[in-house]
């Protein structure tokens, strides 16, 4: 990363009416939530990919709710970083300011940001698999694993797994705000995860600004015009700075 990057990212975004950001685990990892893909990101020995399904849900609710468990527990104690609250100040620099997430953890909220799209669900958030009803139990630990609604129904976590549709409305919200962007930032995500991974490309396509800030190579790194390889919680902050809006 050079100076001169982060001055030509702020000279982009300066005039831009349209700004939008998709955010991933790797905006979360500094502020001590484990990754899926990283080194710390294994639980026992099992896969994310192997438990946040419905089928594993549907054969063993117990040890899938076990497992968010341990995920809200490691995310209870933690702290938003200086890459959430620099997203946060932005939905007032910029007269449109979308913010997508693929995380689950809620910091985005804990930061500040009022209008997040949260288009992986929340950790936080329960639903009924007979009533439906969708309850926030924001960091409060659980009574019982697995849980049970009023109804006597399962409660589930309210995130979208792997096989199921994304919540419709937010969805459509995150493509409309991609296609009309005229800068896009992909931070913290290593773009393999569909369809989230196709918002930097719509984006890309419809003409917007592309950049991308994460440490590691990814695919979306060749269809951005310039990459930070460095950490969010770094380089936010001193895009802000560059761009008088720290
Ligand atoms: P991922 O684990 O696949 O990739 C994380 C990316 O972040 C990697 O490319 C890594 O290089 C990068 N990264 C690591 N440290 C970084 C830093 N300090 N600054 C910037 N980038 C950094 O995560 P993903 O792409 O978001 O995967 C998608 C799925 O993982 C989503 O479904 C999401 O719900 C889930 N997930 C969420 C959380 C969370 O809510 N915090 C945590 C783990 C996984």
């Amino acid at each position: 990363m050079e100076i001169r990057d982060i001055e030509r990212a702020a000279e982009i975004l300066r005039p831009a009416k349209r700004v939008a950001v998709l955010t991933g685990a790797g905006i979360s990892a500094e502020s001590g939530v484990p990754t899926f893909r990283g080194p710390d990101g294994l639980w026992r020995r099992f896969r994310a990919e192997d438990l946040a399904t419905p089928e594993a849900f549907a054969d063993d609710p117990k040890l899938v709710w076990e497992w968010y468990d341990w995920r809200r527990g490691k995310i209870a104690g933690v702290a938003p970083n200086p890459g959430h609250t620099t997203l946060a100040k932005w939905e007032r620099r910029f007269p449109s300011f979308t913010l997508i997430t693929q995380n689950v953890d809620g910091l985005h909220v804990l930061a500040g940001s009022r209008h997040v799209l949260e288009i992986h669900g929340s950790l936080w958030r329960t639903r009924c698999s007979v009533c439906r009803e969708v309850r926030e139990d924001r960091r409060a630990p659980l009574a019982e694993l697995p849980p049970l609604c009023f109804c006597e129904g399962l409660l589930r976590p309210d995130v979208v797994w792997f096989g199921e549709t994304l919540p419709m409305e937010a969805w459509r919200m995150a493509e409309t705000a991609a296609e009309e962007s005229a800068v896009f930032l992909v931070v913290g995500t290593s773009s393999v995860v569909a369809p989230a991974s196709s918002l930097g490309l719509v984006a890309a396509r419809a003409g917007a600004h592309l950049f991308e800030i994460n440490p590691e190579a990814t695919p979306m790194a060749p269809l951005a015009e310039g990459v930070f390889r460095t950490s969010a919680s770094i380089v936010l902050p001193e895009i802000a700075r560059a761009l008088g809006a720290g």
